[in-house]
């Protein structure tokens, strides 16, 4: 058993591997989060925040996990009366589905198979119908390693004039997010994905129009408050301090490479696994075009065992994939690969994969599937 979970190539759909200094940041003495040390590391992240989202706008920053982010933009801006289109294919679909549900009576949800697009005619049919008050997405399905097309969705939502919500967990500061061109109300993301943070902060943005729409319905996740709290760079209630610190060093990273590089980079770790997994003789789970950036979903050859394959990475090549969620629980794995992947994990990863299909007596050439990633490496 070479498994060390502190030394792995940790390559699981998020949270993902956290840099040494993010993890030095967070192992910082106890500090006053009412005092002068730590109000200025909060006013440094407040100021880094729009180079993250990619536009200026209004944030908050929340003590809890990415669903906490979309809790309190979906209650803070859906009300019982309201009419809401929701598009869903995928987990994380269905999750936003669910937390709509909560906040507005009248919920559509347009639905398509996982890791397939929702039919724009479909959502152009629903809007057409007139009244909406939002339409919320996932940006990448994580679930099924498929992003959707929302430079397609967009146009469509702008001019029906409704807000237009979304789940940007897992693809903030990984794939290209244009706010302003795609004329985004509010979205959120999570620390533990693209920004390479430890889990457990949720950030939210809000356009101007959104901002000014905010009735918070919730005490815990009050979005008002939030804001109002984070212009003075502190929180409405104790923050998770440790990990405000780490989300502070993660951010000073970010700058450090650049947005525009970190997704370069994400995409060419992208690119050279799907030329690893068309090498090995394997097969995406979503159609290429929509293939995600962030996380491969790929299907488990037949006769062949999910866990048992994983298991063999684990134990044997040190190193950690994911399985597949809810129906397909079994039929795929993920690789992530976002934040600070590194190549050498990717070649570890693949190299592993290779050698456990070969085992099973489905090799292709030896050495084809570093090969097509090494082609790609800068
Ligand atoms: N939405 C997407 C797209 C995700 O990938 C995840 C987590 O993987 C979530 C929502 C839920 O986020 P969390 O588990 O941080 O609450």
């Amino acid at each position: 058993m070479t498994f060390d979970p502190e030394t792995a190539a940790f390559l699981i759909a998020g949270p993902v591997r956290i840099h040494p200094r993010v993890l030095r940041a967070m192992s910082f003495s106890s500090v006053n989060h009412r005092g002068d040390y730590f109000h200025q590391r909060v006013g440094e992240i407040r100021e880094m925040l729009p180079m993250l989202f990619g536009a200026p706008g209004h944030h908050a920053i929340l003590s809890g996990s990415g669903t906490s982010g979309l809790e309190a933009t979906y209650s803070a801006l859906l009300r019982p009366e309201d009419r809401v289109i929701v598009l869903s294919n995928g987990n994380f679909g269905e999750r936003g589905d669910e937390i709509a549900r909560r906040y507005s009576d009248h919920v559509t949800t347009l639905s398509a198979p996982w890791g397939h697009p929702v039919p724009l005619e479909s959502l152009a049919g629903e809007l057409e119908k007139g009244n909406v008050r939002a339409v919320v997405t996932v940006h990448n399905e994580t679930s099924a390693g498929f992003a959707n097309d929302l430079a397609a969705i967009a146009p469509l939502v702008r001019r029906s004039g409704a807000l237009f919500l979304v789940d940007g967990i897992s693809s903030v500061a990984g794939l290209p997010v244009h706010l302003q061109e795609w004329g985004i109300d509010g979205i959120v993301t999570g620390s533990q994905k693209g920004l390479a943070a430890p889990a457990g902060l949720a950030l939210v943005h809000l356009s101007d129009r959104a901002f000014a729409e905010v009735r918070p319905r919730t005490h815990y996740l009050d979005l008002a408050a939030h804001f109002k709290f984070l212009e003075k760079n502190d929180t409405p209630w104790t923050p998770a301090i440790p990990l405000f610190l780490a989300l502070h060093e993660a951010l000073l990273m970010l700058r450090e490479e650049g947005l525009e590089a970190r997704l370069a980079r994400t995409h060419a770790l992208a690119e050279a696994t799907r030329a690893g997994v068309d090498a090995l003789g394997l097969e995406l789970f979503a159609e290429r075009r929509y293939a995600s950036n962030t996380v491969s979903a790929i299907k488990i050859p037949g006769g062949m065992d999910d866990a048992s394959v994983r298991k063999v990475l684990l134990n044997t090549y040190n190193v950690e994939v994911q399985g597949g969620q809810g129906e397909y629980k079994g039929k795929i794995f993920r690789i992530g690969h976002m934040g600070i992947t590194s190549w050498g994990d990717l070649l570890l990863c693949f190299a592993g994969l290779e050698r456990i299909l070969g085992k099973a007596g489905r090799g292709k050439s030896p050495g084809a599937a570093l090969a097509a990633i090494e082609s790609r490496m800068p």
